[in-house]
């Protein structure tokens, strides 16, 4: 199905290679990553632009889901291309002006033995329409964070920088554990104690105007968003310091965000209840906004390439 129309639910999934109706999109139960957890993903996003919807660096996320199959040691049916055609095409024929869009690769229906690499890849991409993760406001008000009792997978235990399903549960521990306690969104520390990530999110600390952020030794997932906002701090002039940040500098901070594809770039106002700065959203998260979402809407001429058109341009134009 086909259209146009400005908030149209998604009505098509792409299924192995086929545009089939979301009611037909389903798995059998003897699907190996419903029992274990062996799928990977990616989160994107299109964003409306004056050239009609546009997904958010295609090709870096279709990039990371080949390096989380890799890391899984999942045969990938497809090619890169692949996706990335099957994606945009799937956005258009939703009919979507901007949305959320999960491509996910699992071992599917077959034996139930753990190691898993007998049973057949099965690949999926679904669109919804999904507006501000955090909330509304927290983009502007900034959201209330815990410090998680759970820690972020250790390097010897899981594999951060892979987006493999059955490591999302790290991520469910830390989110219900902090919405229990009245927190917007939790945030792990690593192995080694020092801070490494939301559930799903990366973090970027602003003390005397410089800005830190954790390297991957710190158990993080390398975000796009995070590598847009590394490109965004260049541009601004903004000095950048890659360090395991302890635990006590998040309450003496000047100003803390979040990035994430689904969070965008949200403030952070309070950790443990310790006010973050002023708290209220400071002066380098909305410089960084500000830009982000310029880019995002294709306001500002697209001088990286981070947008793809989803909509052909029309004949002559
Ligand atoms: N960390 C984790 C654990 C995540 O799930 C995500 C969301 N994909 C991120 C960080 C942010 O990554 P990105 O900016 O690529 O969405």
């Amino acid at each position: 199905m086909r259209g146009d129309a400005k908030t149209m639910p998604a009505t098509t999934i792409w299924k192995n290679g086929e545009y089939v109706p979301w009611d037909s999109a389903t798995v059998h139960i003897s699907t190996h990553a419903l029992h274990y957890g062996s799928s990977v993903f990616e989160g994107v996003r299109a964003y409306a632009t004056p050239a009609g919807p546009a997904v958010f660096r295609l090709q870096p996320h279709t990039r990371r889901l080949f390096q989380s199959a890799k890391i899984a040691r999942m045969a990938m049916p497809f090619t890169e291309d692949q996706v990335n055609q099957a994606i945009l095409e799937t956005v258009r024929r939703n009919g979507h002006e901007a949305c959320y869009i999960r491509p996910i690769a699992m071992r599917g229906a077959g034996p139930l033995g753990v190691e898993g690499r007998k049973n057949p890849v099965d690949v999926f991409i679904m669109t919804m329409e999904w507006g501000r993760y955090l909330g509304a406001e927290a983009i502007e008000q900034g959201v209330d964070v815990q410090v998680s009792s759970w820690r972020r997978i250790a390097p010897d235990t899981g594999a951060s920088m892979a987006k493999i399903g059955g490591q999302y549960v790290n991520s469910q521990f830390i989110t219900m554990e902090a919405h229990d306690n009245g927190f917007n969104e939790g945030l792990a520390l690593d192995y080694s104690g020092t801070v490494s990530e939301g559930a799903g999110e990366n973090i970027f600390v602003v003390y005397n105007s410089v800005v830190f952020t954790p390297t991957p030794a710190s158990s993080i997932l390398l975000g796009i968003t995070r590598d847009t906002v590394l490109t965004l701090l260049r541009e601004l002039g903004i000095e950048v310091r890659f360090e395991a940040i302890p635990r006590d500098m998040l309450y003496i901070a000047d100003e803390i965000f979040m990035t994430g594809t689904a969070a965008e770039v949200t403030p952070v106002r309070s950790v443990d209840r310790v006010t973050v700065g002023a708290g209220s959203r400071g002066p380098i998260t909305k410089a960084v906004q500000d830009l982000f979402f310029a880019y995002t809407s294709g306001q500002k001429p697209d001088q990286y390439g981070w947008l793809t058109p989803a909509r052909p341009a029309a004949a002559g134009a």
